[in-house]
């Protein structure tokens, strides 16, 4: 036959039920933050968006970037792995005959809606040859005209050309460029 048993429950302190205590830390702590912010600076967390700017961490996911064959033609074979794979459904593309018959497509049209993307990487991770990033180091900048979140093979071939040159967490504007 199946016992019951029956805990006492746990009496707390009188510290405990006051939250004295408790209060008077976060106090200290917040009091401490304040004068290190202002005479230090060493813990400062506000940044003086856009003046000042922060590196991105290696692991930040930023706009997508294609990158180039060693002749400076898209990479990408327009395999459409990336845009199945992609949950938003926010990759378009045109697949084309190549001239080059070593080569059996290329994306005659590749756009990505920026707006669209959640940034879950999946079209990275899905792409067979390497032809899609997104450490660009780049983020989106806000858009005031819907169709300027329209990114097109131009424009990330250009991210991804400047790749190199925006690893240290620059960012540009490409939105207005040639899509
Ligand atoms: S990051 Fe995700 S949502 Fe954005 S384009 Fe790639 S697969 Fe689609
Ligand atoms: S970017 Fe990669 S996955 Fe997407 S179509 Fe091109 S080759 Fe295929």
């Amino acid at each position: 036959m199946a016992t019951t048993k029956v805990l006492a429950r746990k009496r707390r302190s009188v510290r405990d039920r006051s939250y004295l205590w408790e209060l008077g830390r976060g106090i200290a702590v917040s009091t401490r933050q304040f004068f290190r912010n202002i005479f230090a600076r060493r813990d400062l967390f506000t940044v003086q968006y856009p003046e000042e700017q922060r590196e991105y961490p290696r692991r930040y996911r930023g706009l997508h970037r294609l990158m180039h064959r060693e002749d400076g033609q898209v990479r990408c074979v327009a395999c459409m792995c990336c845009s199945t794979a992609c949950p938003a459904d926010c990759i378009h593309i045109v697949a084309a005959e190549h001239e080059d018959p070593r080569i059996e497509k290329y994306p005659a049209l590749f756009v990505i809606d920026e707006l669209r993307c959640i940034v879950c990487g999946f079209c990275v991770e899905a792409c067979p040859c390497d032809a899609i990033r997104m450490d660009s180091q780049l983020h989106c900048e806000p858009f005031t005209d819907r169709r300027t979140s329209f990114f097109g093979k131009n424009v990330l071939m250009d991210i991804g050309s400047l790749s190199n040159a925006v690893q240290g967490g620059r960012i540009k504007k490409l939105a207005n460029s040639e899509h």
